[in-house]
């Protein structure tokens, strides 16, 4: 595992001013495998948030020279662009000019948009993209571990998963509490769950922040009011969270999603339990 160079916790040492506190990861990448609940990938607004997220994950990444490394590849705007001409084209021919002129509005117009590229989506194949055929929520509580129904139904959807060593995303609906969550049982190797429902002041964070959880990331400036707190690991998902201290990266780069080995007990919650409350990990990994 990668020796941390400074372990220390300080707000307000970022790459920037202590450079010397964070090694050079040469834009190694972080795997991911995405995939979206039907209501998200249907809905124009849900599924740019998606992307809003995933490119907040690549932007955060890049700052600390890591980068995120995501399949299916290009899927936007590459592979769903024609997808979502041929959507638009079919609904200016069923639409009429009048209705495609004001395509781009909000309302009656957007929503057969959106239902026309869902259909041309659909006639793609859209397992082979990611668009996954599970619709509706998942239960989260505020406090606590989800119930397990809902999360086996999810991953359900997702079929056989290729390649473990890519942490599972997906985009979906959420109920109950948080935005995001990150499971970790035993049934599975950590993965994340995303809604891209926009909140009041958007912030691009919520996706590292689960991805830094599957890296056994614990929370972070617990104690900081929303004006001071800075890490990305910073428990309330609010703006302005962009920073990660260096053992914090090295964490990420030493995950099995990006250059280390496979998890060992992330389940392992008795043991969360006997940890320290400003202990930086979730779990305990051996050396
Ligand atoms: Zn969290």
């Amino acid at each position: 595992m990668t020796s941390f160079l400074d372990f220390n916790k300080d707000p307000a040492n970022d790459i920037d001013n202590k450079p010397q506190q964070y090694h050079d990861f040469g834009g190694k990448g972080v795997r991911v495998q995405v995939y979206w609940a039907a209501d998200i990938w249907r809905d124009v607004s849900l599924w740019n948030n998606s992307w809003v997220l995933l490119k907040g994950a690549d932007e955060i990444l890049r700052k600390y020279t890591l980068a995120l490394d995501m399949l299916p590849l290009q899927t936007e705007p590459a592979a769903l662009a024609p997808t979502k001409d041929k959507a638009t084209r079919e609904f200016d021919r069923s639409a009429g000019k009048q209705l495609a002129r004001q395509r781009k509005a909000k309302g009656r117009a957007a929503q057969k948009q959106t239902e026309a590229a869902a259909k041309s989506i659909e006639e793609q194949g859209p397992a082979s993209r990611g668009l996954l055929d599970f619709s509706g929520s998942v239960h989260v509580p505020r406090e606590g571990e989800a119930p397990i129904d809902g999360l086996i139904a999810l991953r359900r959807s997702l079929g056989t998963i290729r390649d473990e060593t890519r942490l599972v995303v997906v985009f979906a609906h959420i109920d109950g509490g948080p935005n995001g969550y990150t499971v970790l049982r035993q049934e599975w190797l950590p993965w994340v769950i995303a809604d891209p429902t926009p909140i009041q002041d958007s912030p691009k964070s919520l996706l590292i922040h689960e991805m830094g959880h599957a890296c056994r990331l614990s929370h972070q400036q617990s104690d900081a009011v929303e004006a001071t707190a800075r890490n990305i690991m910073y428990p309330l998902d609010i703006k302005g969270l962009a920073h990660l201290w260096g053992w914090q990266v090295d964490t990420i780069y030493d995950s099995y999603w990006c250059n280390g080995r496979k998890p060992t007990n992330w389940w392992d919650r008795i043991s969360n339990v006997r940890l320290p409350p400003d202990h930086p990990f979730l779990w305990d990994e051996p050396p």
